[in-house]
């Protein structure tokens, strides 16, 4: 097995992968509240957590990975009683949009999604073994967490919360809590039409315990890795250490993982700013969910990404040139003697730079080195059949983990895009007298089934017949 590292948030330092399982990671990632649909900001999370699913196994690891969603909250609850519908029907759209952009950005699909709905038994049944532990006090008629019983709160963020003292800067009454640090597990019911019975009342579960009881639910006591973006580092993931260890008595994550995020003009992309992009809105503007995919990927998860226009055109034409290089790959036919050799082959280096941490942008380098490279010999006429075909499976091997070669059902328009980037490049060819790299490309088309004519007027090209 390759030696995997990543940076633990918990011991601010990378750390080598060490699963409970040997072989088989288990992951756990804080996905949707299913109350709108997700802008490209939530999606550089789930962009992320592909990565981090594809490079494990692309290393050799079994994966299974939980994401779940959040489909009861008081968002979705707002919006619910706003459009005068039920719960469940008012996010049902939303959870179908977002497996919908999850496909179209060539997400892998996790093992399991839950939803907090569809587990209040568990959510419940948490609950309950806190209280038998001693950890929660009953307020009006909610049930919450006192963080003072539990030794350790606060390891994860580091934040000393020791000065947040019930009144020390909020009026107490508006919160029904001890401590201001406490949270609510169970929301007794008030005016809201949504509710479940429950030996303490009817109510609804806090946000935070449905991560603790789903995560534990899939994957045991113990996650290896647990993920989400560095806004929830603090409270919700050191309220699911307390949950989670206070419940169990046992280490909750062994790795945590936590990515930037996306920027727009140095401020994060959020709804409550106004500052964000739907991944629809971009599709409706004309661009490509691999160009899209390619931005959300190609920045650090550790380094906040800044979103602009002009950075999501170089992304789509780094998706570009990889697809251009693998067709001239498959349309290369070498002279008799070509032997050339690459330099350097590139995908073990791919693999092995995204090993270390997830490091794309070394990872893309030595993709890129070996595109230029290989791309020179095939210029030179020199790259030898057995090279050839090897390139097509470094490539190939690469894009298990990009996941961008495939056209993005587009195919006619790409391809017309490609056929006349080639005819205008030919032109410059023979203007500059270049005539062995114009009848390369007249080959090339040729290939394609594309015949040229030339004319007076200048070039056309058409399908062959
Ligand atoms: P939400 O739907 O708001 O519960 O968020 C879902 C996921 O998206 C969480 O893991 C957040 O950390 C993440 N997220 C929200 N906004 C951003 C952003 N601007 N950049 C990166 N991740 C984000
Ligand atoms: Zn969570």
């Amino acid at each position: 097995m390759q030696e995997f590292y990543l940076y633990n948030t918990l011991s601010r330092s990378k750390e080598p992968l060490d699963p409970l399982e040997p072989g088989h990671v288990r992951f756990y990632g804080c996905g949707p509240t299913v109350y709108d649909y997700a802008h490209i900001g939530n999606y550089r999370a789930y962009v992320v957590m592909d990565l981090l699913r594809r490079c494990l196994g692309l290393n050799g690891f079994k994966v299974t990975q939980v994401v779940n969603l959040t489909d009861v909250d008081d968002k979705t609850i707002n919006g619910a009683a706003n459009a005068g519908k039920p719960l469940a029907e008012y996010t049902e759209p939303y959870i179908e949009a977002f497996f919908e952009d999850l496909d179209a950005l060539r997400i892998e699909r996790a093992e399991h999604y839950p939803r907090a709905t569809g587990h209040i038994r568990e959510i419940i049944e948490l609950i309950g073994r806190l209280e038998r532990n001693g950890l929660t006090y009953r307020s009006g008629d909610s049930v919450y967490f006192r963080i003072a019983d539990f030794k350790g709160y606060g390891r994860l963020s580091r934040l000393d919360t020791s000065g947040i003292k019930a009144g020390a800067r909020v009026d107490v009454d508006s919160y029904d809590k001890e401590d201001l640090r406490d949270f609510v597990l169970w929301k007794g019911r008030k005016d809201e039409n949504v509710g479940w019975e429950s030996p303490f009342g009817c109510g609804r579960p806090g946000w935070h315990v449905e991560c603790s009881a789903m995560s534990m639910k899939y994957l045991g006591e113990t996650l290896d890795i647990h993920c989400g973006g560095v806004d929830l580092i603090f409270p919700h993931h050191e309220n699911e250490i307390a949950q989670s260890e206070g419940a169990t008595g046992k280490p909750f994550v062994r790795c945590w993982l936590h990515w930037e995020h996306l920027m727009v003009e140095g401020r994060k992309m959020s709804k409550s700013l106004g500052n964000y992009y739907t991944f629809r809105d971009l599709l409706e503007k004309g661009h490509k969910p691999t160009a899209i995919r390619y931005i959300l990927l190609s920045t650090h998860y550790r380094s906040q990404l800044n979103f602009t226009f002009d950075a999501l055109a170089a992304a789509a034409s780094a998706v570009e040139r990889l697809r251009d290089f693998k067709r001239r790959l498959e349309n290369y036919r070498p002279a008799a003697a070509a032997q050339g050799e690459p330099l350097t082959w590139c995908a073990d280096r791919f693999r092995q730079a995204l090993a270390d941490d997830l490091s794309i942008s070394t990872a893309l380098a030595s993709l890129f080195d070996f595109v230029r490279e290989v791309n020179s010999l095939i210029d030179a006429g020199s790259l030898s059949e057995s090279s050839r075909s090897r390139a097509l499976e470094e490539l190939a091997l690469c894009d298990r983990v990009l996941d961008v070669l495939a056209p993005d059902g587009r195919d006619e328009i790409d391809r017309v895009e490609y056929v006349e980037k080639l005819v205008e490049e030919r032109k410059r060819a023979r203007k500059a007298r270049d005539f062995a790299r114009a009848d390369e490309i007249r080959d090339e088309l040729a290939a394609m089934g594309i015949a040229l004519e030339d004319s007076p007027e200048g070039t056309h090209w058409k399908k062959k017949t």
